[in-house]
């Protein structure tokens, strides 16, 4: 081992600090792949890494294995500078999308396969193999091939083989991709529940939102190679930082405007496409006059049939679209003004009140504290 590849301890051993980027970049060629991440995840946390295709997770997630070199910056775990380990020096381990499962080794001798690398002893290799398959439930398939599995039974071998040998880090890009939609949500329940039973510190990395949001204690939101938000789901569905967020995080309705009223503990905002004023009860940062744009989330918008009192926050239009959802309809009402506005109403509030139907003139409103103003 030369000096380079011996991980040197860092003075940081804070436990919020577990895994942590500092300002990690790749360059292939041309193309920045990550520009700049600096992140930290905290021991035996599930954190996910959530952007759309091309937007460089694979590539943050090759490189905390090993299988990618950083163009710049540091990676850290669990006190170590492990930057320049190879893969096989860091005790870390990847899932991968596919799975990867040798297809003529029984479902034992796939997960034994990393521990027999390692010259671990036959007996301890047993019983490390039986405790991971009966953590998945899988100990009943042993000797089984991986064709005579199920999607979901591969996959959970899969995580056995990577459990096993008690990584410090497991790393897991897009564990659902190969599952069919209906398993997919129950996995993702079953997943977590696995992990947090094992304790391991989890990057996960997921193009699909709703499993990010099932499955993350935290997650980042990252696009074009960088993390723009970073926080718990409830954090960055309630409060998102920019427009891109809040349209990728949920859907969200977004209406441009102008800070005419700025206190500490309220705004007043005109928006060209709405006939009254937004009034949100919580003051920002942006200053008056300034433009920007207001978000409010499809669940907080009401629909009426009756003009709402006040003279702020609601919106006369014509019922556009209802879609059943089963547990909520989705509705689409056109302002005045030509713009479309999206509520989601709940099935038991349809049955109770009569609901504005398809072609009705229609009212849409929402409380003060609906509102997230953004920067435009
Ligand atoms: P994601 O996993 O978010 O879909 P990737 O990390 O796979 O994204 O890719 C990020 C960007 O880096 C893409 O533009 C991709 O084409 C590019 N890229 C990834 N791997 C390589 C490589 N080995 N050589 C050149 N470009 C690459
Ligand atoms: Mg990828």
């Amino acid at each position: 081992m030369t000096a380079a590849q011996a991980a040197t301890p860092v003075l940081s051993q804070d436990p919020d600090e577990f895994v942590k980027l500092d300002s990690v970049a790749k360059i292939y060629g041309e193309t920045v792949a990550v520009q700049s991440v600096s992140l930290s995840i905290r021991r035996n946390e599930l954190f996910a890494l959530l952007g759309s295709s091309g937007c460089g997770k694979s590539t943050l997630l090759r490189m905390l294995a090993g299988f990618e070199s950083a163009t710049s910056g540091r990676i850290y775990l669990d006190g170590e500078d492990i930057t320049d380990l190879p893969p096989y020096r860091r005790p870390v381990n990847m899932m991968f999308q596919s799975y990867a499962l040798f297809p003529h080794m029984t479902v034992q001798a796939n997960v034994a396969f990393g521990l027999k690398q390692e010259g671990v002893p036959r007996a301890e290799i047993h019983e490390r193999v039986f405790e991971a398959l009966d953590l998945v439930q899988m100990g009943a398939y042993s000797r089984r091939k991986p064709n005579q599995l199920s999607g979901g039974q591969q996959q959970r071998v899969a995580l056995a083989r990577s459990l096993v040998k008690r990584p410090k880090l497991l790393l897991l890009d897009e564990p659902m991709s190969a599952l069919d939609k209906q398993i997919r949500q129950k996995t993702q329940i079953e997943l977590v529940k696995i992990l947090e039973q094992v304790g391991v510190t989890c990057m996960l990395v997921t193009h699909d939102q709703e499993e990010a949001m099932t499955m993350a204690h935290r997650l980042a939101v990252m696009t074009e190679g960088q993390i723009v938000q970073c926080g718990t789901p409830h954090d960055v569905y309630s409060f998102p930082n920019s427009r891109f967020v809040a349209s990728f995080i949920g859907s969200t309705n977004l209406f441009a405007g102008t800070i005419v009223v700025d206190e500490s503990d309220h705004v007043v905002i005109e928006s060209p496409e709405l006939a009254r004023p937004l009034y949100v009860d919580h003051g920002v940062s942006e200053p008056l006059g300034m433009d920007v744009h207001v978000s409010i989330r499809p669940e907080r918008i009401r629909v009426l049939r009756e003009q709402p009192d006040g003279d702020s926050n609601w919106a006369h239009g014509q019922v556009a679209h209802v879609a059943w959802m089963g547990s909520y309809a989705l509705y689409q009402v056109k302002l005045d003004s030509g713009l479309a506005v999206h509520a989601s109403v709940p099935a038991l509030s349809l049955a109770q009140a009569d609901a504005p139907a398809l072609g009705d003139e229609a009212y849409v409103a929402w409380s003060s504290d609906s509102a997230t103003v953004l920067p435009s």
